[in-house]
């Protein structure tokens, strides 16, 4: 079984006939974690992207390949760090999160940094807090089906500015989870964008043009492009230690909770009180948790099992809502705000 390295390549301005045809020529090309610069117009300012610290997220990677060939000049100095070009690599290509022996690189973003993913990930904290980018981009894909968001630690002006170049969704975590957002000695602001599914030609669209208007615009400070949605603190339904999940069309016989397929469609929709998301095997509800960001179980609040079904009982707003199981398992089903809460999904400018 291989091992992410985590030694970073340094390569300064690629030349465009360098970086191969498409984006697995290039991700060969790299063969381990890379940090690129270009050079811009105005060389007392970096920006910097990172991407595919999930390597089976390729719309980052897609929309820097698809840069660089255009051999355009930024408005600033530009930086990419393509991060888990192992996993990426690892066949079958671009479909492993992280390697299969090795955590992942996006829940390794606080100490101890003391294997490789750790240490990869503290080197590129040390290469941010060196290079003082102005901001920082961090392009992911979502495990199912969903429209573009951010996602961010704090909600500040520079970071809805920042967010309105992408998308105009914005979604607030303060929970600690050792992600690459989660490093408040780092002064400029960082934003993760999720442009949408893994194999969704839309999203790999919206990461190129996302990726040149972020490069291209003289100051990043001016106001907002759009009106944006606000989605503080949710709350996370995820799965109890030791039980399992299944995505069908009907109930499994096997498992302690049974979702349709199909509940990606609800991502970023408000469903109503009385409200079937589901089916509870015998365990019930207690298969189950529904964790407010200071860690309160809620979930009784917000459900209630009748005769086996899985029913809300207030009106809520869904979004990174995985039809994935090994994900739902790892981390996370879905993530919502209550409507009762008073400033849930508002809308700012
Ligand atoms: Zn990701």
């Amino acid at each position: 079984m291989p091992h992410s390295s985590d030694r970073i390549k340094f390569w300064d301005s690629p030349r465009a006939d360098a970086i191969g045809a498409d984006h697995i020529e290039f991700l060969k090309i790299l063969a381990q974690p890379t940090w690129i610069t270009i050079k811009g117009r105005d060389s007392s300012r970096l920006r910097t992207i990172i991407t595919l610290l999930h390597g089976n997220e390729p719309s980052g990677l897609k929309a820097m390949h698809h840069y660089l060939k255009s051999a355009a000049t930024p408005c600033s100095n530009v930086a990419f760090f393509i991060a888990s070009v192992d996993a990426a690599l690892f066949p079958p290509l671009l479909s492993h999160r992280f390697l299969p022996n090795e955590k992942d690189l996006n829940r390794c973003f606080a100490p101890p940094y003391d294997d490789s993913q750790g240490r990869l990930a503290a080197k590129l904290l040390d290469l941010l807090k060196a290079e003082k980018p102005e901001a920082v981009i961090d392009i992911h894909n979502t495990s199912s089906h969903s429209e573009p968001f951010a996602v961010a630690r704090r909600d500040c002006p520079e970071i809805r500015k920042l967010t309105s170049l992408f998308t105009d969704k914005l979604v607030i975590i303060t929970k600690e989870m050792g992600t690459v957002l989660e490093q408040d000695l780092l002064a400029q602001p960082i934003l993760t964008v999720e442009f949408g599914g893994i194999m969704d030609p839309k999203a790999d669209q919206l990461a190129i043009e996302g990726l040149e208007r972020f490069v291209s615009l003289q100051q990043l400070s001016e106001d907002p492009m759009r009106p944006l949605q606000l989605l503080p603190e949710p709350i996370r339904l995820e799965l109890q230690e030791g039980c399992s999940i299944s995505f069908a069309s009907t109930a499994s016989a096997h498992a302690d909770v049974t979702l349709p397929n199909t509940l990606d469609q609800l991502n970023f929709a408000r469903v109503t009180g009385h409200t079937t998301l589901g089916w509870l095997g015998n365990a019930g509800m207690s298969a189950l948790k529904a964790e407010d960001a200071d860690g309160t179980d809620v979930l009784s609040d917000l459900f209630i099992d009748v005769d086996g079904l899985l029913v809300t009982r207030t009106s809520m707003t869904l979004f990174m809502v995985t039809t994935d199981p090994h994900i739902a398992k790892r981390d996370c089903i879905l993530y919502l705000i209550p409507a009762s809460e008073p400033d849930a999904a508002a809308v700012c400018t």
